[in-house]
């Protein structure tokens, strides 16, 4: 049996591997198909790419675009995107500049209630263009303005804490037409955390091709339920286990075997669409 791993982050946005570290692992592991899917950000994608290829591991580009439906916050993960693509890239600088200004707003809160943290050590920490609250956290760690990225979070961080800023999200439905302008496909992300089923049409109305039914967070029953609703919808099925490396406890890579048949019907449903497009404009 093949099988694949589709949620994977490494320290090009919040995990803490590096590109060739997660592809060794995976190759370890015995994983056909790999895909990164950083926050905010296809930086890591060059690497992984050669870091795959080096461990005999088939990999496949990914994003996940932090987005929002009336007022719900949503994960769009994006695959096979073309990483040259100027409009996915133009927009990918746009959602990292807002990061990277939400850092300095949050630092500013955090000195306002007196934490002398310094914002050039959280980008310093981050080094990368897709920053979030999770750097801020491992800052304040590093610092010893507090004890644990926990008590960073339930002190600080967490929503209407005091140093809370919250985010500009795209649009969910800008962020399925990015995605396919870009030549991939759109996918939600663990619909399980979020619990905005409710949205689900609206975003199948917009073109969404995917549902993660397999994720870390998702019980046995919540994985048959977004099965059921792949079915309804006629939906790609996807899966992965959001590993993050060491940057929320243990990682979570091995956790999720996705059997290879789903990304074979990915690839047919990305090559469809790539045919589709390139007729549309001969
Ligand atoms: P952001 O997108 O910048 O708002 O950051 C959200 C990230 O922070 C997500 O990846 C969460 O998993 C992480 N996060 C939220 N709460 C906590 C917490 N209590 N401890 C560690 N990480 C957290
Ligand atoms: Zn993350
Ligand atoms: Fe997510
Ligand atoms: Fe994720």
């Amino acid at each position: 049996m093949k099988f694949a791993d589709l949620h994977l982050h490494t320290q090009f946005s919040d995990g803490t591997f590096t590109p060739e570290e997660l592809a060794g692992h995976g190759a370890r592991l015995g994983f056909a198909a790999l895909a990164l899917t950083d926050h905010d950000s296809v930086e890591g994608c060059a690497r992984m790419a050669a870091a795959c290829a080096a461990a005999g591991v088939e990999f496949i580009v990914g994003a996940e675009l932090t987005a929002e439906h009336e007022n719900t916050e949503v994960h769009i993960l994006g695959y096979f995107l073309d990483t040259k693509n100027q409009t996915l890239l133009t927009e990918i600088a746009r959602f990292q500049a807002v990061r990277q200004q939400r850092i300095n707003e949050m630092v500013v809160r955090l000195n306002e209630v007196n934490v002398p943290l310094e914002v050039e050590s959280v980008f310093a920490l981050a080094n990368c263009k897709s920053p979030g609250r999770p750097h801020v956290a491992r800052a304040l760690v590093k610092a010893g303005l507090v004890a644990s990225l926990d008590e960073a979070f339930e002190r600080f961080l967490k929503k209407n804490r005091p140093a809370w800023v919250p985010k500009a999200k795209v649009s969910a439905l800008e962020g399925i037409d990015l995605i396919h302008q870009a030549g991939g496909l759109a996918v939600m992300a663990h619909p399980g955390l979020n619990r905005t089923d409710e949205i689900i049409p609206a975003l199948v109305e917009a073109g969404l091709d995917g549902i993660e039914c397999f994720h870390t967070k998702h019980s046995p029953a919540l994985s048959e339920r977004y099965l059921e609703i792949a079915e309804k919808f006629n939906l790609l099925v996807t899966g992965g286990s959001d590993c993050h490396g060491f940057s929320k406890g243990k990682p979570l890579i091995g956790g999720i075997k996705l059997t290879y048949e789903h990304v074979e019907k990915m690839k047919q449903a990305a090559a469809a669409k790539k045919s589709a497009t390139t007729d549309a404009h001969r």
